[in-house]
């Protein structure tokens, strides 16, 4: 399908016929992809990225740039794409977002840059697929381009400690190495990259490229304490006596919440972030390669409708689920997930009973789920976060059985840091309150990412730990000769 091409931001100001609908993303089979942990959307080919790249009207106007959390110059790494310039699409990717490969795969771009696309404004035309696009250049950066060593500055010999290894604590520490800071990153796990290593399952985030992405990091000097709980291995008090002149806290938001029903401590009921660790950081889908295992059973609920339900289910069906159900207690429409993830979730065969809420979990003599009691719900008016309040219908209950249970709703901030630290102000629910500036109410200690907002998503919590970085630049300057 073809429609008019815009040129210089002027709607008709150039007749060249673009096609209307963006190129497809190569994908497994369903029935296929049902029973691997392999990458579900194959990746453009250069063929598909050079016809995509075409459909880009290079508008004077960038708006897809302001719809980008982290400013990704896009028109510029596009037309390079156009030109079959992959070096110079690759550097101008990386001048704004080290982590691109990853962002390209899971930053849901349809509420971001592709939401603010010119070509999307016109009538029938989907906007230009600038995260398929990302995706094809930072694959490509990865297999050809050689690591940077050259980003790395003379270092100013200040010391800064950065908590937590996911997006944020990642971005952050980039950027300030970039500055010239000495830069450690202290993590509790002994793997890099926070959610996107134990959260996002391998078929949607392959695990190796988000470290061999994350080993972009050491290029530009960052070093890595692994292994570390802060707030048990040492304290901010410590930090300070080793000569940490500031501190990122980019701890996130793990801690597991579970439903308030008769049954939840039995065997078989699991929180989404143990289940998705156990899988993801554990590999427990190489069982008995690896000595993690999971006792799926057949038949899998999963309560919740975000991200991480749709996550959850496909990895149970994937290791071998018989049934694999979705309990949502709102309507398909009210349901968070992204679209994408929810129809992948439905072309691979996982069932979703809508309006359903959970009230009790039922076990057999050995303390194991064996069946798990829901009731029907209505929608009546909208509550505070706007969406339509779910009622119960009375009399409704009915018994499912099922051998596991996961929990997949919602998450709290993670205590384990901010708990010892004393003078650090908390908002009510726990997470740290932070100024303009990511400035937290200690003037040396700083925080962005989901211990500052609550879940949230990859770019946003890049974006936090960017601005940290500049703001603890301008704090960390403002000492000279102070320090
Ligand atoms: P995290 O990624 O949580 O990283 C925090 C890090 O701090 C972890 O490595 C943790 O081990 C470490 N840590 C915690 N406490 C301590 C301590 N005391 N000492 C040392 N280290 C500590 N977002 C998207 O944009 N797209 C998606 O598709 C998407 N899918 C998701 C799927 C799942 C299953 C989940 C759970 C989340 C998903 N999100 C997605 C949300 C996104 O991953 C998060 O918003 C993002 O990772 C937050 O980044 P962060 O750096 O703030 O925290
Ligand atoms: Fe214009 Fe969309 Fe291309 Fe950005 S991606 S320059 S908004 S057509």
């Amino acid at each position: 399908m073809q429609g008019v091409r815009q040129r210089k931001g002027g709607l008709n100001s150039m007749a060249k016929p673009v096609n209307k609908k963006r190129t497809e993303m190569p994908a497994q089979d369903p029935k296929v992809r049902a029973h691997n942990f392999n990458e579900v959307a194959t990746g453009y080919t250069e063929a598909d990225a050079r016809a995509e790249a075409d459909r880009c009207l290079q508008c004077k106007k960038r708006n897809c740039t302001e719809g980008c959390p982290v400013e990704v110059p896009i028109p510029e790494f596009i037309a390079a794409v156009q030109k079959g310039d992959y070096p110079t699409a690759f550097r101008t990717i990386m001048s704004k977002n080290l982590l691109p490969a990853i962002c390209g795969r899971v930053c849901p771009q349809e509420t971001q840059c592709e939401s603010f696309c010119t070509l999307g404004k016109v009538k029938g035309s989907e906007p230009v697929a600038i995260g398929r696009l990302e995706r094809y250049v930072a694959d490509w950066g990865r297999e050809h381009a050689p690591p940077d060593h050259t980003a790395c500055p003379m270092t100013n010999g200040i010391k800064v400690a950065v908590i937590g290894a996911g997006p944020a604590g990642l971005t952050c520490a980039g950027e300030l190495a970039r500055l010239g800071y000495e830069v450690t990153v202290f993590e509790a796990f002994h793997k890099l990259g926070g959610v996107l290593t134990y959260g996002i399952p391998e078929f949607r985030l392959p695990k190796a490229i988000v470290q061999k992405e994350v080993q972009n990091l050491t290029c530009v000097g960052v070093k890595f304490a692994l292994n570390q709980v802060m707030g048990k291995a040492l304290d901010v008090n410590d930090l300070m006596k080793k000569g940490y002149k500031a501190v990122f806290v980019g701890v996130g938001a793990g801690l597991p919440v579970f439903m308030k029903i008769p049954g939840v401590e039995l065997n078989g009921v699991l929180s989404a972030n143990e289940f998705l660790t156990r899988v993801n950081l554990m590999k427990a889908y190489k069982f008995p390669e690896a000595d993690t295992m999971v006792d799926i059973g057949k038949h899998v609920a999963v309560v919740g409708g975000g991200n991480v339900a749709m996550d959850s289910a496909r990895t149970a069906l994937r290791l071998g689920g018989d049934e694999v159900m979705v309990i949502y207690r709102r309507s398909e429409e009210e349901m968070p997930a992204r679209r994408e993830e929810y129809h992948h979730a439905v072309e691979e065969g996982i069932k979703f009973l809508f309006l359903t809420n959970p009230t009790k979990i039922l076990g057999n003599a050995d303390g194991h789920v064996n069946g798990i009691e829901v009731q029907s719900m209505t929608l009546g008016e909208p509550d505070r976060s706007g969406r339509r309040r779910p009622v119960v219908v009375p009399g409704s209950e009915k018994t499912i059985p099922v051998d596991l249970v996961i929990m997949a709703i919602g998450t709290q901030a993670n205590p384990l840091f901010t708990k010892v630290t004393p003078g650090l102000k908390l908002n009510e629910w726990g997470y740290i309150e932070v100024n303009d500036r990511m400035q937290s109410s200690l003037p040396y200690l700083f925080a962005g990412g989901d211990i500052v907002t609550g879940s949230a998503t990859v770019i946003s919590a890049m974006a936090a730990g960017r601005k940290a970085a500049a703001s603890m630049h301008e704090y960390l300057q403002s000492l000279k000769g102070k320090l």
